[in-house]
């Protein structure tokens, strides 16, 4: 028997099976898709079997190692996603099979995680004699219990237990116990609106087809509650679902809701799991004992079967698009991919969805569904623009005077208030007074970040570190000041004007530990705190009935950066965090901060008027040629040597303009960090409407370069962001 094995190992010179002969000990466990050790250039590593044969072409094959584990690891359909993904990404097909797996299935992490296993014990029929007085001790613990756990048996004494299993007094019974827990308290379940059946019915009308629905729903129109509706009737026909959310820890009340719901028939998939964790769901699922998995990005390759639909919430999300590691995937490719091999529907929802899924829509790719009213019949919130550009004149400090005595109004009827500081292109950099000198990465090209808990200036790029220190490296005066906006400073001035209220913070700090989302946003719905603080994590799915205002900070930082999504993702922001207020039986009211009070963005948001939004974006877009007219690709070239960068970028840019007609080759430019790591980065990005050349164009342009291993070229179709 003859295997051909995919190594893991992901390098473009190598991105090929090899054949190996398997052992006849070991032709009995060998399966499509599970994973062999193999010897491999003088080392041993893992990988998969992607196939099996009687003959090679090859002479002098060597034998495999062994065989990793029992169970098929790549099903038949991830085996087919990753070579679609391979193709149409143009990455590593390993890069693409271990993007599916959990990292603990993935060897050359080095972690070992194993499954955790509980020892019981049991009383056999065996007569004792001559026992001591412990061993009877321990007999008579089992005999109450009926079947005790080993570990509890071995407090009472480890040698008498010992004894008892060698006697065969005791029998030994081991069994696979998973680390996470799953409550176990059912919810009870809304009587659908009209509205909401109509939705429901839709997308089971298309139970076995491979459709997709868009549902535009405001924020408080009651999509959850039609997601857990379908996945319910999925489940009565014995069909499985997934559902992407955002980020589980930003989403934790959604997340509890479903949870409540299907019990233990749902599996949960995210980043704060740890690895053993992580390691267990993905094998409960791969095993058939859940019908349920909800997750981030990652989850839509969860190994279920017999899916009957993936929801893909808050669709608009840009976390849904992998944009950092290859392969550069978007998770709705993936889910569409699955559904039309699969035949079931996908089901994108959101209260601002993306301009190409609302375009796919217009054009009949999508069936949309809309929601435009609230469930609990309350409007939308009235939303109130404060112009700063007056405010500023009269007074300093963060705070408009509208905001504080909207503040004030809220806290004297007894209720909260949520307010949000837009983070986004924006840094609390630290600068010198004196000579203007601000504190960059020796690393990056990119001002480092103050945190003031550690009283540390951090590179969110590469994670250099260093004291602050307030006397100024450059002109040596002690005039190092934090300029800027952080969560903490807001929380200062918060502190002095209302002495009496309790602010909680939320931002990257205050979460970074395991649980403690959970515990601000329990705390804040116990009416603990009157003011939550935080960042754009506050924006999403919150549920909060008691909060009646929200405040926008700042909504401009958002529209400043240089990026063609950026009057998108302030609208988007911006109507997800009005979205918070009145959700309850009370009246809501949102007050947003700015110094472009005119811009459509935010006078759209203003108005709830998401297809005033898209009409004037779309067309902005068609002038300028951006997406959804144009398709978009942007090409990284990098290496540490500043020349070798430059001079090949130049080679493929006129490589590309020579072979891609129908295509505009913008650039070589450098790409907006220049720098990370003293790694020089310069960027190509192709625009183009149809190009029948690009596939094959790009694909001779990576085998002429796989042998130099001082550039990298790194490809992102549609990427989120340039
Ligand atoms: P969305 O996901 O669109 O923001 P949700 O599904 O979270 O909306 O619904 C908003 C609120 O209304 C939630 O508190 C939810 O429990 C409640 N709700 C949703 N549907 C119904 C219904 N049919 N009857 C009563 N309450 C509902
Ligand atoms: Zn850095």
């Amino acid at each position: 028997m003859v295997v051909k094995v995919l190594v893991e190992l992901s390098n473009k010179n190598i991105d090929r099976t090899f054949d190996y002969i398997v052992p006849k000990t070991l032709e009995n466990d060998i399966k499509i898709g599970i994973r062999v050790k193999v010897p491999f250039a003088h080392q041993e590593l893992e990988g998969f079997v992607l196939e099996i044969s009687n003959c090679s072409e090859y002479n002098d094959l060597k034998e495999i190692i062994d065989v990793v584990d029992n169970d098929i690891i790549l099903n038949k359909e991830l085996l087919e996603l990753g070579k679609y993904m391979q193709s149409t990404l143009l990455c590593t097909l390993i890069s693409c099979y271990q993007a599916m797996l959990p990292k603990a299935l993935k060897a050359k992490n080095g972690v070992n995680i194993g499954k955790k296993i509980d020892t019981y014990l049991t009383l056999s029929n065996i007569p004792f004699t001559k026992i001591t007085t412990k061993q009877a001790e321990v007999i008579n613990f089992v005999k109450t219990n009926g079947r005790v756990l080993k570990k509890e048996a071995n407090l009472i004494s480890t040698s008498s237990v010992k004894t008892l299993l060698k006697n065969g007094v005791l029998i030994e019974e081991c069994e696979e116990v998973y680390r996470l827990k799953h409550d176990s308290d059912k919810c009870q379940k809304h009587e659908l609106t009209c509205c909401q059946q109509d939705a429901v019915d839709k997308v089971m009308s298309s139970e076995n087809k491979s459709d997709v629905f868009l549902i535009h729903g405001v924020t408080g129109s009651g999509k959850t509650e039609i997601y857990m509706e379908i996945i319910e009737n999925m489940l009565k026909k014995g069909k499985s679902s997934i559902m992407l959310v955002p980020e589980i820890s930003l989403t934790e009340q959604i997340v509890s809701r479903f949870k409540k719901r299907f019990t233990s028939d749902i599996a949960i998939l995210h980043s704060r799991l740890s690895e053993g964790e992580k390691y267990d769901e993905w094998r409960r699922i791969a095993k058939g004992e859940v019908k349920i998995v909800i997750g981030a990005r990652s989850a839509v390759f969860a190994p279920l079967s017999n899916i009957g639909v993936i929801i893909i919430d808050e669709e608009h999300t840009d976390s849904y698009k992998q944009d950092s590691a290859n392969p550069k995937y978007h998770a709705l490719d993936i889910a569409k991919w699955r559904s039309s091999y699969g035949s079931f529907p996908v089901v994108l929802g959101s209260a601002t969805p993306t301009l190409e899924s609302y375009a796919r829509s217009e054009k009949g790719l999508y069936t949309l569904i809309t929601l435009d009213k609230r469930v609990n019949g309350q409007n939308l919130p009235e939303t109130i623009i404060v112009d700063m550009n007056k405010e500023m004149k009269r007074k300093s400090g963060s705070f408009s005077k509208k905001l504080v005595e909207s503040m004030e109004d809220t806290f004297s009827r007894g209720e909260q208030v949520i307010l949000l500081l837009n983070r986004r292109g924006y840094s609390s950099f630290i600068t010198c007074k004196n000579c203007g000198y601000v504190s960059k990465c020796p690393n990056c090209d990119i001002t480092l970040t103050y945190h003031k808990s550690s009283n540390t200036l951090r590179c969110h790029y590469c994670g250099y570190g260093t004291k602050l220190d307030v006397k100024c490296p450059n002109c040596h005066e002690e005039a190092i000041s934090t300029l800027g906006l952080g969560t903490e400073k807001v929380e200062e001035e918060l502190n002095k004007m209302f002495p009496d209220k309790k602010v909680i913070r939320m931002d990257y700090d205050t979460t970074s530990k395991k649980g403690s989302h959970e515990k601000i946003i329990n705390a804040f719905q116990n009416h603990e705190y009157d003011i939550l603080l935080g960042t754009q994590m506050i924006a999403k799915g919150l549920d909060f009935p008691n909060v009646t205002l929200v405040g926008v900070i700042n909504a401009d930082t958002s529209l400043n950066i240089p990026d063609f999504r950026s009057s998108e993702t302030t609208f988007d922001l911006l109507c997800q965090v009005a979205g918070r207020s009145g959700r309850g039986d009370k009246k809501g009211k949102v007050l947003i901060q700015t110094f472009n009070p005119e811009h459509y963005a935010i006078t759209y948001a203003k108005n709830h008027d998401y297809l005033g939004f898209y009409k004037q974006e779309m067309s902005i877009r068609r002038t300028l040629g951006y997406s959804p007219y144009y398709f978009l690709t942007s090409i990284k070239i990098s290496s540490k040597d500043y020349e070798e960068a430059r001079d090949i970028s130049n080679k493929i840019g006129v490589y590309l303009k020579k072979n891609l007609l129908k295509t505009v080759v913008l650039g070589p430019s450098v790409a907006a960090v220049f720098r990370i790591n003293n790694v020089y980065r310069f960027q190509i990005v192709l625009k183009y409407k149809k190009e029948d050349n690009l596939y094959k164009t790009l694909n001779d342009l990576i085998e002429h370069y796989k042998t130099n291993n001082n550039i990298k070229i790194d490809i992102d179709f549609n990427p989120i962001h340039i």
